[in-house]
């Protein structure tokens, strides 16, 4: 089991498996990024004997994510090989949904259980100005395919933009009274090289659920007003799906964190904004023993700093988002 010196239990790992994205979401890189070259990200065999070795340490739920894991070569034969690794109960990703319309069936069959989607908006103009190219029709092709291969229930992320959505988070919330959605409404974070946008156009959780609930009422807690994963989750009354709220600025949820992430180039990562890292693959590479790679790892989580120190102006330097692992 892998505890830290704050007695949290951390069991579920996300893996980033790979940097590179089909979009450009202004939030998240600039148009111009420049992406690791392959042979410094993790390789499918190492990918899986990671995953082996945090199985082994009591890790027990798998989130992949990226950039966009969806445009990793031989995904569907990496999600196979995670979801039949021993101790493993939970596999997810978190996608674009771009390439879900033909890649959805194929990774269920392989053994991949829920998705996140990301939709910051339903309009298709301010989706192209969001994501510098998207076509919303092909998220929405994504999402209908999750829905049917059954990677369900299905997740809706928005990152809420002053100046570019924050009038969209009425419609996207309305997706939850006819479908069985949960819309989950994300607070921006600021990250390496932070933008004045990251800082200056963040709509918080309150002003997010005052719009909904001056369309649709007060809304009603759900989850017996416990978190769901970090989103406190509501009801528009009589809805069907629920309303999220990640406010990881306004309302950190650190004191209920259980996870660490493993970035592309093989960190392991103790908490999204802070920048402390541990070299896994090197050492691995290196030909390391099984016993060494969990001494790492276990010292690491060990360290896993309590919480992030946004409200000290403490913003993480050396990555952004998508090389972390959102
Ligand atoms: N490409 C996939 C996607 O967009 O869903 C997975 C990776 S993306 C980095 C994971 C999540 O992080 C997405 O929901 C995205 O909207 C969110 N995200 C990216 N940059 C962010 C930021 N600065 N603050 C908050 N959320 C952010
Ligand atoms: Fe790509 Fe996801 Fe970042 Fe958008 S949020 S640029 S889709 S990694």
């Amino acid at each position: 089991m892998a505890i830290d010196r704050f007695g949290r239990n951390i069991h579920y790992l996300r893996i980033s498996l790979t940097d590179h994205c089909n979009l450009r979401c202004i939030y998240c890189m600039p148009e111009d990024m420049t992406f690791r070259p392959n042979a410094d990200l993790m390789q499918d065999d190492e990918i899986l004997a990671f995953t082996r070795l945090f199985a082994s340490l009591g890790f027990d739920k798998i989130r992949l994510t990226g950039g966009e894991p969806t445009v990793r070569a031989n995904i569907v034969d990496i999600i196979r090989g995670i979801s039949a690794t021993e101790g493993i109960r939970s596999v997810s990703m978190t996608t674009n949904g771009l390439l879900l319309k033909k890649l959805a069936q194929p990774l269920a069959d392989a053994g991949l259980q829920r998705v996140n989607i990301s939709i910051d908006t339903l309009d298709p103009a301010k989706f192209k100005r969001l994501t510098r190219w998207g076509k919303i029709d092909e998220v929405w092709e994504g999402i209908l395919a999750a829905e049917k291969a059954g990677l369900t229930p299905v997740k809706l992320n928005a990152v809420v933009v002053k100046g570019y959505n924050e009038e969209d988070v009425v419609d996207l919330a309305a997706l939850t009274i006819d479908h069985p959605w949960q819309m989950r409404f994300i607070e921006m974070m600021p990250f390496a090289g932070a933008t004045d946008l990251q800082v200056n156009q963040v709509i918080t959780m309150a002003q997010i659920q005052g719009s909904i609930e001056s369309e649709f009422g007060k809304l009603e807690p759900a989850n017996g007003g416990k978190l769901d994963g970090e989103a406190q989750v509501f009801h528009i009354h009589g809805a069907r799906g629920d309303v999220g709220f990640i406010s990881s600025v306004t309302h950190p949820f650190c004191s209920a964190c259980t996870r660490a992430r493993l970035t592309a180039d093989g960190k392991l990562r103790l908490c999204l904004l802070r920048e402390k890292e541990v070299d896994l693959l090197t050492p691995m590479r290196a030909g390391a023993t099984q016993e060494e790679l969990r001494r790492l790892l276990l010292d690491g989580v060990w360290e896993k700093p309590w919480g992030h120190g946004l409200a000290d102006g403490i913003i993480p330097l050396n990555r952004i988002m998508s090389e972390i692992g959102g």
